[in-house]
């Protein structure tokens, strides 16, 4: 048998529909804040990547997919999306526009190559948006603002946000010379990898996995003491204008996240919920506002985020979602009946009804059973004697009422009798005009 790759899942019909749901809500909350949808290539140059993300993180070294594809080109499936947002916005000329900020939004597979367990595996998917050509405080928040509605709309409760500032590169320079200085004198203490890495990157140091409970970086130096008064300024506005949108975060000096081009804000979003286990990530992002540059763009600035879908699909779990199934189901007995269902559904579903019909040759009872097992609302039911006399029996699946209806009225007939099942109210309300009962 030929099996999915290892840290791959099938998404199977019945699971599907949480999907769509999470990406229509996905859309409907970025068109809020007027982000347009952005589609970029799932594998792009390896250089992209390494340039972008950062040839000392985590991601690039240990996590892409790389490969040499059949004319030579070194190439890469995407491990997030922020680089080739920029990529695209660098190629196109993006940043022209009149209209700035340039405000976007994806929704797409990534892939890493990490150890698969629950919420994380080797393909995965996001919902990002990045906002371009903005410096100012206040698109930090809004991007902030973004993320905490969204996770309100999917109704995600016990959710923290964590804030933390980087500061700006000057600032950055400095905070990594007082961390090298920090742990020169006590890297036998840290983890293997981290021995090695402190000295090219030493803030991944502070995101490591395997140390993390290591005193020694709880003691280390924090990137708030080392902020430049313009950073310490742009902090402090952004938490001025969370807390004027009454966005509630906590600040946390130790957060630095995985990716190295973040300048300035910082955040993440951390969920308490069963099905993920406690203060799970679930997304996060801040700003960088030398990535366009260093990726041979102009000097532009920018902030953005991205949410695991994965990890949103288990937090909201436990809610009750509704198997809409069919409006009708057409049942059939006897050759010309069968000759004529498929054009009764096929007309139905012209009108924007959801039918299906019977194609095992199934005896009535089956037909029957089936109708159920797809939850169908009505049940159509077209024998001998009805086509003789140009007429179908629609019956509720719920009350079992049954009424004859001629063929040329099924239609509009049966959008009544669907409107009022959807609608059962006392009778007194204006959408049914009093006729419900
Ligand atoms: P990052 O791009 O590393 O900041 O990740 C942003 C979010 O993507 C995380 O908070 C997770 O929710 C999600 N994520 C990252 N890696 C994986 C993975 N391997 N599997 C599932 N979700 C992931």
């Amino acid at each position: 048998m030929i099996t999915k790759i290892k840290g791959t899942v099938d998404i199977l019909p019945g699971e599907v529909e949480r999907w769509q749901n999470l990406e229509e809500v996905s859309r409907r909350v970025a068109k809020l804040y007027d982000f347009k949808e952005i589609r970029t290539p799932i594998f792009e140059q390896s250089e992209l990547f390494h340039r972008g993300v950062g040839d000392t993180t985590d991601i690039v070294k240990k996590e892409t997919y790389d490969f040499v594809d059949r004319g030579d080109r070194e190439v890469t499936l995407r491990p997030e999306g922020t680089a080739s947002v920029v990529r695209c916005v660098i190629e196109n000329k993006l940043y022209t526009s009149a209209a700035l900020p340039l405000k976007y939004f994806y929704i797409g597979p990534m892939f890493r190559y990490e150890r698969p367990q629950k919420g994380r595996q080797r393909q995965f998917h996001q919902f990002g948006a990045e906002a371009l050509g903005s410096f100012s405080p206040s698109m930090d928040a809004e991007v902030i603002g973004l993320a905490v509605t969204y996770l309100k709309a999917l109704q995600i409760s016990n959710v923290v946000v964590k804030l933390n500032s980087l500061g700006d590169e000057e600032s950055k320079k400095l905070y990594r010379k007082d961390l090298i200085d920090y742990l020169t004198p006590v890297k036998e203490q840290l983890c293997s990898d981290c021995q090695h890495r402190y000295l090219e990157n030493p803030l991944r140091v502070l995101d490591c996995k395997v140390d993390m409970e290591n005193t020694i970086l709880k003691d280390a130096p924090k990137p708030l003491d080392r902020l430049n008064s313009e950073s310490k300024k742009h902090f402090e506005d952004v938490r001025r204008l969370l807390d004027g949108m009454n966005v509630t975060y906590v600040v946390d000096p130790s957060l630095v996240r995985g990716l190295d081009y973040y300048t300035h804000t910082v955040f993440e979003l951390l969920a308490d919920n069963t099905n993920l286990g406690a203060n799970a990530t679930i997304g996060g992002g801040g700003r960088y506002n030398h990535l366009v540059k260093n990726l041979g763009g102009p000097d532009f600035p920018a902030v953005g985020f991205a949410f695991g879908l994965e990890r949103l699909i288990l937090a909201t779990q436990d809610q009750v979602t509704e198997d809409e199934g069919l409006h009708a189901f057409v049942i059939a007995l006897g050759d010309q009946a069968k000759l004529q269902a498929p054009r009764i559904a096929r007309t139905l579903r012209h009108g924007g009804l959801v039918v299906d019909l019977d194609h095992l040759d199934r005896p009535l009872k089956g037909q029957f059973k089936q109708a159920e097992r797809q939850k169908a609302m009505f049940l159509l039911i077209l024998g001998e004697d009805e086509i003789e006399m140009n007429i179908i029996n629609v019956k509720n699946a719920r009350t079992g009422e049954q009424e004859a209806v001629a063929i040329q009225a099924l239609y509009p007939t049966l959008i009544e009798k669907i409107k009022h099942e959807m609608h059962q109210c006392s009778g007194s309300c204006e959408s049914c005009s009093g006729d419900c009962e």
